[in-house]
């Protein structure tokens, strides 16, 4: 638990202006939603306007255990899961739970847990950061954790991008003397990043060789794989997948640390079951991340206290609704449509192994933006292992989104046919109609918004 003060704000009187500051967030949050909007970060942005102090405030008043979670992909799975099982627990927690990860989005969360005099009446918080805004929230909110989840080549439109950000998060974490880091150790870079910091820090990792592992082709990005110490080439006495595995440097020593926190016996049947540090978990969410991401909440709940409640966690995670556009599952018709996120070389290959352990027919679709939140370069789509998705299960591909074209000029280079179709909405429609029933949806970050949008109305219309 939190050596965090009980009493430490709770008599101190709230500013007027902060109480201010905290009815304006309330006011352009209700607003918002009579606009059929959610989630935005506006509410935050008119809170810290009016009085730049309220966040520091609120953050103050969270009485035992503030939760941070950074990292590449998984930060909003690996947050909402952690909130649902404390919530399940009895407790209140703030959450940005639609994953409004900058500054004003972690602030409107705030605001909007306390009440109309701005009293926080909260136990834990799980906050969801984006690894680049992490040194300007940390200012204001001093997490007693920091989960990172892996360090992988975001949608960057150069090399180097992932070092700069590590300095970012590097320093973000030199801010909070007492921040604890829970890290994967199977990635080297976050293993690297935990101990330049000079923080403490506990490792979760997976120990023994997996499927996932021996299906991955070789060729697979692995933009970690040069020791961060003295650049040699990491040894690997197996991959799970990109970077991840059981690595060591073989020039000078660097080396996976021993995992306090394990999963083994890893089955893809249905979704997923396997044991994390021996307890059974089952889930219908595919793909080793998410073992992962199950495994970085189990190791963040052991270390704050709250270890050892196999059945209550279980129940949580059957009751978990994954969070827009992450594995969404929909109904229409007689199809089934999975929809998923992948914005990143990594985060494809991962989506690709997870569309592979389904052994049925399926069509694929695949939409590329290039708008500024996507990243206006599109070079990482050839860092994607797409070769393997000459597999016989995949009966059609079609191509969408503005950069429909590159994508399908990629997979003509693996000798992948491709149907294009530059509006979503139609790709699915047809697909809907004369496909085999069983539909996968692969988009970048604002492909998403249309998609999830469309799927929704025609799984309501049915
Ligand atoms: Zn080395």
């Amino acid at each position: 638990m939190s050596k965090r003060a009980e009493t430490q704000h709770k008599s101190a009187p709230v500013s007027l202006r902060n109480i201010l500051a905290v009815d304006a967030a309330k006011a352009v949050h209700a607003a918002e939603h009579l606009l059929g909007r959610q989630g935005t970060a506006l509410p935050g942005k008119a809170a810290l306007t009016i009085a730049p102090s309220v966040l520091q405030d609120l953050a103050g008043q969270v009485r035992k255990t503030t939760f941070a979670v950074c990292g590449t992909n998984g930060k909003t799975t690996v947050n909402n899961l952690l909130c649902a099982f404390l919530e399940a627990e009895g407790h209140t927690v703030v959450c940005n739970r639609l994953g409004a990860n900058m500054l004003n989005g972690i602030a409107a969360a705030f605001a909007e847990a306390a009440d109309h005099t701005g009293r926080l009446e909260a136990a834990y918080a799980c906050l969801e950061v984006d690894e680049a805004s992490a040194l300007r929230v940390f200012a204001y909110v001093r997490p007693d954790y920091l989960i990172l989840t892996n360090l992988f080549r975001d949608q960057l439109d150069r090399y180097g991008e992932i070092d700069l950000m590590m300095e970012k998060l590097e320093a973000a974490i030199r801010q909070v003397p007492d921040l604890k880091l829970i890290i994967n150790a199977d990635d080297p870079l976050s293993v690297y990043l935990a101990q330049k910091s000079g923080h403490p820090y506990c490792c979760y990792g997976i120990s023994e060789p997996t499927q996932d592992g021996e299906q991955t082709h070789a060729k697979e990005v692995r933009e970690g794989r040069f020791c961060k110490y003295c650049g040699a080439l990491l040894a690997y006495e197996f991959y799970h997948y990109s970077q991840m595995g059981v690595w060591r440097c073989p020039q000078c020593g660097f080396s996976r640390p021993d995992p306090v926190h394990t999963a083994a016996g890893i089955l893809h049947e249905n979704g997923l079951t396997f044991y994390a540090d021996g307890q059974p978990v089952r889930t219908g969410m595919q793909g080793l991340y998410t073992v992962y991401n199950i495994l970085a909440v189990i190791s963040a709940l052991a270390e704050d206290g709250h270890g050892g409640k196999e059945e209550l966690f279980q129940t949580v995670l059957d009751r978990y609704q994954p969070q827009f556009g992450r594995s969404e599952r929909f109904r229409i018709g007689r199809s089934c449509v999975l929809l998923n996120l992948a914005k990143n070389p990594a985060g494809f290959n991962q989506n690709i192994a997870a569309v592979l352990e389904d052994r049925s027919p399926k069509d694929l679709i695949i939409a590329i933006n290039d708008n500024e939140q996507d990243g206006t370069d599109v070079s990482w789509l050839w860092d994607v292992d797409f070769d393997r998705m000459r597999d016989e299960s995949i009966r059609s591909v079609t191509v969408s989104g503005i950069r429909a074209l590159d994508m399908q000029l990629r997979l003509k280079y693996v000798e992948i046919p491709s149907l294009v179709s530059e509006n979503t909405e139609e790709a699915i429609a047809r697909k809907l109609e004369d496909g085999c029933g069983n539909l996968y949806v692969l988009v970048n970050y604002t492909a998403l918004f249309a998609a999830h949008r469309y799927l929704k109305k025609k799984e309501e219309e049915v």
